[in-house]
């Protein structure tokens, strides 16, 4: 089962991301049309294109190492992307629904990066300089795309759906009463 050499590890997780790309780019779609604000549409938009990129830097990555492309299923990106479907349809109000997009994206953007680092670093250890920089490439457009979601998060009007008696917000938690038995 696990990797016997770095080397096949470098490739395990290779091909662990390129999985979790392809289930970006068939999940973003959704997320554009639940999408309120078109500052967030154009974002995700966006990164959509970037993301496509993202698969074909990985396969041409594949290439220089001799591979070809192979998926091995990122249990991490569906479990995120499962919870992101289910973040958006909580809400008919576009401020929420657009703030479970962002937490969900952010969520993604996040594993991404975690998973590019090691990746580019990977890659300089083994000596494939090409390969680091274009991880390196990718990895710094998941960074923006984050930065991006951030400051997305912050123009959200979040009180206005709070007086809509869409949200309530659990001013004090009883430690006693959260206990699940
Ligand atoms: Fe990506
Ligand atoms: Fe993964
Ligand atoms: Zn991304």
């Amino acid at each position: 089962m696990g990797a016997n050499t770095f080397q096949e590890l470098f490739l395990d997780e290779m091909k662990d991301v390129y999985d979790a790309e392809h289930r970006i780019v068939r999940a973003l779609p959704k997320m554009i049309d639940k999408a309120g604000s078109d500052a967030l549409r154009t974002a995700l938009e966006n990164h959509l294109r970037e993301t496509e990129q993202h698969v074909v830097r990985l396969e041409r990555g594949f290439e220089q190492l001799g591979e070809s492309p192979r998926r091995k299923a990122c249990k991490a990106m569906e479990g995120l992307l499962a919870e992101a479907e289910e973040l958006m349809k909580e809400s008919d109000d576009d401020n929420l629904r657009d703030a479970a997009i962002i937490a969900a994206g952010q969520k993604v953007e996040h594993y991404e990066m975690a998973t590019y680092g090691t990746l580019r670093e990977w890659a300089r250890q083994l000596g494939y300089e090409d390969l680091a920089r274009t991880l390196q490439e990718t990895l710094d457009e998941e960074g923006k795309a984050d930065k991006k979601l951030t400051e997305l998060s912050g123009t959200l009007n979040l009180h206005a759906a709070e007086t809509n008696g869409d949200m309530e917000l659990d001013e004090d938690i009883d430690e006693d009463e959260d206990e699940d038995e």
